[in-house]
């Protein structure tokens, strides 16, 4: 595992502290396979946003050579073309750290080839069926063309999150079983490919967004954040000003 962020380690603290349960800790899986589009973003805003409310935070960003920590509070998957893909499959399958984390009631947050690998099955680089890892009820396939372009969405209201926004670029369509709920109802783009975009159960929450999805819809990172942490306070207005003007600026390109 590579530290990363400069804040993840308590200031002074010369030893190394392998187990401090006071802070957040952020795992951001395989960015050497799955990691499109500043899907990075993901991560930083989770940071973001911790920190500003005082909540220590400890990165960890782990290679598909490397172990899958057990211990981590949110864990986040990126987007990836075909290949990439089925690799960090069969790595997250043969690892098992991802689905027993998910098991014990870990944050996880997965967007496109990571929200599809997070399924029973996906479709390869020919189309041919690649086995997931069951964390969530969904299957997907490959569509007839790939889904690309700007996203708008109305989330489940039952989140409490404001409409969505993003960047989706896939081929992938994702039909949702009996124990996954729809994120979201598609008003612009493709998503899943019936109308509806993304899934979640419990604390794992899939979607086809990018953009990078967190930057820009800081109320979906601030679930992932209560969901890991409990009750957040609100941010100052000058620390959400900028994000809410690349909302703005987004939704108002798609309603022109
Ligand atoms: N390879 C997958 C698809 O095309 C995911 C693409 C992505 O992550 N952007 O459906």
């Amino acid at each position: 595992m590579t530290q990363t962020g400069p804040g993840g380690s308590p200031a002074g603290s010369g030893s190394a502290a392998p187990d401090r349960p006071s802070a957040l800790r952020l795992v951001w899986i395989y960015p050497d396979l799955l990691s499109t589009y500043g899907d990075r973003g993901n991560l930083i805003m989770l940071e973001r946003r911790a920190r500003l409310r005082g909540i220590a935070v400890e990165s960890v960003q782990v290679n598909s050579d490397q172990a899958v920590p057990a211990q981590g509070d949110i864990y986040l998957l990126g987007g990836g073309e075909d290949l990439p893909q089925v690799l960090a499959a069969r790595r997250l399958r043969a690892d098992g750290g991802l689905a027993a984390a998910a098991a014990r009631g870990a944050v996880v947050f997965a967007v496109c080839a990571g929200y599809q690998v997070l399924g029973s099955v996906f479709g390869g680089a020919e189309g041919e069926p690649v086995d997931g890892l069951e964390i969530l009820d969904i299957s997907s396939g490959r569509g007839d063309r790939r889904g690309v372009g700007e996203v708008v969405a109305d989330v489940d209201p039952g989140l409490g999150v404001d409409r969505l926004t993003g960047f989706e670029n896939h081929q992938g369509v994702t039909r949702l079983g009996p124990s996954a709920r729809p994120l979201a109802r598609v008003v612009h783009g493709v998503g899943n490919g019936d109308g509806t975009e993304g899934a979640y159960a419990g604390r794992v929450l899939g979607t086809y967004l990018h953009g990078p999805a967190l930057v820009r819809n800081p109320s979906l990172a601030d679930l992932l954040l209560t969901w890991a942490t409990g009750p957040l306070a609100a941010l100052a207005e000058d620390e959400e000003s900028w994000t809410r003007r690349l909302r703005a600026e987004r939704l108002a390109a798609m309603s022109a």
